[in-house]
């Protein structure tokens, strides 16, 4: 697109309403703009019920915990983000990230914020423990070491308190699945924003892994994740929007919000070769089924 289309920051209009009724297994609505009660009011008006608000840092997650507990439709998981991890024990002297430059915290600083993330995921309200896991496109060889202890935590803790894992999986597919493995995974493990082939998605489902599907599935250049999509068994797929990223096509970079999860739908049932209530029907069970709520 033009960078002068004035359409480019503009919300997409709402999809044709889905018939029966899924979740948004993904979003940050604290990163989007408008307020909570349209967010979920513009998505219930599409048959978006129920959205899963996912925290990226001690902020974001108490956030998540306090919204998950104001409004019925929405679930929280609570986590320190692959990216967050390395950010709290080394600095951020660019400040980058959205909360600005940071002064290096050591390993102390990393547990302080583990046992605030383990108190978080005691709540009720909160139904999954992530994002976490591993991502070696934004951190680099420095900060490998304290992303992977970090996602080993986040696994104990999902594991004692009984909740679902939520995996973020960029490039780095071959060592998330070795942890899971070392660690021993959580009954109820979602590969959020699931980037692997068919090949993994055959792991996944023979571990019983849910994936769940993103509007980069409708990207052109992503027929590894269509193929993904035409492999995994129905009971373990779910769709998400991880929004304000991700944007389904036909409006790809303009911004994400859970509303769109129709687009995302409809792709996903055309993949399989299924009628759209019927895949509707399974997304809705499993992700209710994947955050026991
Ligand atoms: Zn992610
Ligand atoms: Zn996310």
């Amino acid at each position: 697109m033009p960078s002068n289309d004035p359409d480019k920051n503009a919300a997409p209009p709402l999809p044709e309403p889905l018939r029966v009724p899924v979740a948004d297994s993904h979003t940050h609505l604290d990163m989007q703009s408008g307020t909570v009660e349209e967010a979920l009011a513009k998505a219930a008006s599409v048959g978006v019920t129920t959205v899963v608000q996912v925290g990226c840092d001690l902020k974001g997650s108490r956030w998540a915990a306090e919204t998950a507990a104001a409004y019925d439709a929405v679930h929280a998981t609570v986590a320190l983000h692959p990216n967050e991890a390395p950010r709290i024990v080394h600095g951020d002297p660019d400040g980058w990230s959205r909360q600005g430059a940071r002064e290096p915290g050591g390993q102390a600083a990393l547990d302080e914020a583990l046992a605030e993330i383990d108190r978080l995921a005691a709540l009720e309200q909160v139904k999954g423990v992530g994002e976490t896991g591993l991502d070696y496109f934004r951190t680099g060889p420095e900060g490998m070491e304290a992303q992977e202890r970090s996602f080993r935590a986040h696994i104990e803790i999902a594991k004692r308190h009984g909740k679902a894992l939520v995996i973020h999986d960029r490039d780095a597919h071959a060592d998330v699945l070795r942890v899971l493995k070392e660690e021993g995974a959580p009954e109820r493990t979602v590969f959020h924003c699931y980037s692997g082939d068919a090949e993994m998605a055959e792991i996944c489902a023979s571990a019983g892994y849910f994936m769940s599907f993103a509007g980069n599935v409708t990207f052109k250049n992503a027929q590894n994740l269509r193929d993904a999509v035409a492999v995994a068994p129905l009971e373990l797929l779910l769709v998400e929007t991880d929004a304000p990223f991700l944007t389904p096509v036909p409006y790809r970079g303009r911004p994400n919000a859970p509303y769109l999860v129709p687009l995302t739908v409809r792709a996903m049932a055309a993949v399989r070769g299924i009628d759209e209530d019927a895949l509707a029907t399974a997304l809705g069970a499993n992700t209710a089924r994947a955050f026991g709520y």
